[in-house]
């Protein structure tokens, strides 16, 4: 049986394992709580776009990011100036805004090699 770190709740599936995005020590999350701390990247107060806006889920659907995380892939952040855009599906601003503002990708637990 494995509990989940935030809401405690014991659950017999797998839970999701994460260092935050920055090598802290490994945390176990149930799908609901990982997608909750998900949205500010675990409070990662760094989590700013170079234009000052704060930057956010590129995908924020649950079902996509836990097949995201079941196929250890990377998961995105981008300056929610762009994400608006892109809801807006206006073409010619979001080329404009994904040349100056950032994106940036996490893998859920960050590989070993970057901290050697
Ligand atoms: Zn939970
Ligand atoms: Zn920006």
């Amino acid at each position: 049986m494995v509990v989940c770190e935030k809401c405690l709740k014991e659950s017999t599936t797998e839970l999701i394992s994460t260092d935050h995005f920055r090598g802290e020590e490994i945390k176990q999350y149930c799908e609901d709580c990982f997608f909750e701390g998900l949205q500010t990247a675990f409070n990662d107060p760094d989590l700013v776009c170079n234009c000052g806006v704060k930057m956010v889920l590129e995908v924020n659907d649950k079902e996509e990011i836990v097949d995201i995380v079941r196929e250890n892939e990377v998961i995105f952040y981008a300056c929610e100036e762009i994400v608006k855009a892109r809801l807006d599906m206006d073409n010619n601003i979001i080329e404009e805004l994904e040349q100056n503002h950032d994106l940036v990708g996490f893998y859920i637990t960050q590989p070993e090699a970057d901290y050697e």
